[in-house]
């Protein structure tokens, strides 16, 4: 099979995936956006899954992203380009040059520094909270309880644009366990719908990977970030992107098959 035939093929089980999951509960499939995710992913590979129909991918890391934009040259313009990765002070300025959406905000120190940035350079960007629904340490993400005092907060940041909640769900096989985090940050979306607060959209919900994403979409998330499901497995575990989670725990030892 080639290469294209392989990654046409990871695709279509996904949207297959996506179809069931949508039919379980009702829902529109056309409904849930699939935002590729690309690490790791060289650019052949990542503009290959572009012309299947997936403009918008998601990076995790700003130095990778940023060789991959370069090397791509003009083509990188056509991409919306998000950034889901745990955001450090010093490349704040960075990602305000090539992203479209940052998906991982979860301190007002950065949140600051981006808006000072953004007002800079004459810019708006699109972010969402990124809330921490598994309670593991290594996650990232606010805690529910501080969420909406947080984008109370963000809200008065008047170049950022807040469209909604992102999370990355507990990394186990107790699924029920897995569904309650998905459950919790969509209570937390329709709490802070309902406050109507000024500047503060909730129309996204980004939230499952490649072994939870059905009982996301099941829980209510419209947009849905696969790496492995699409791209293969990776070459780094998963501790090496979220230090300190449990490695006998993580996605790659256990796979979902309900
Ligand atoms: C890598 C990554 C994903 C995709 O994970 P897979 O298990 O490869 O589908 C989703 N969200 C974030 C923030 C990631 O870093």
């Amino acid at each position: 099979m080639s290469e294209f035939d392989s990654l046409q093929k990871n695709i279509n089980s996904i949207k297959n995936r996506i179809e069931n999951a949508c039919l379980k509960v009702d829902r529109n499939p056309n409904n849930i956006q699939l935002i590729p995710v690309t690490k790791t992913v060289e650019t052949d590979r990542i503009l290959q899954v572009v012309r299947m129909g997936y403009p918008a991918i998601a990076e995790n890391r700003v130095q990778e992203a940023r060789r991959k934009i370069k090397q791509m040259g003009q083509t990188a313009e056509q991409l919306e380009w998000h950034f889901v990765g745990h955001l450090q002070s010093n490349k704040v300025n960075k990602v305000v040059r090539f992203a479209s959406m940052v998906q991982s905000i979860d301190r007002m120190k950065i949140a600051e520094k981006m808006n000072r940035r953004l007002n800079k350079v004459g810019k708006q960007m699109d972010v969402l909270i990124q809330v921490n629904v598994s309670g593991e340490e290594s996650k990232y993400g606010l805690a529910p309880d501080n969420t909406l005092a947080f984008i109370e907060e963000c809200a008065k940041l008047d170049h950022l644009n807040i469209k909604g909640l992102m999370t990355i769900g507990l990394f186990s096989d107790d699924w029920p366990k897995v569904r309650q985090g998905f459950r919790e940050l969509r209570r937390l979306q329709g709490k802070i719908t309902a406050l109507q607060i000024d500047h503060v959209q909730m129309q996204y919900l980004s939230m499952g990977m490649t072994n939870d994403f059905e009982i996301a979409i099941e829980e209510g998330a419209n947009m849905i970030r696969i790496g492995r499901g699409i791209f293969g497995e990776r070459m780094h575990p998963d501790s090496y992107y979220w230090p300190g989670i449990n490695e006998a725990k993580s996605h790659h030892q256990n796979t979902r098959n309900n």
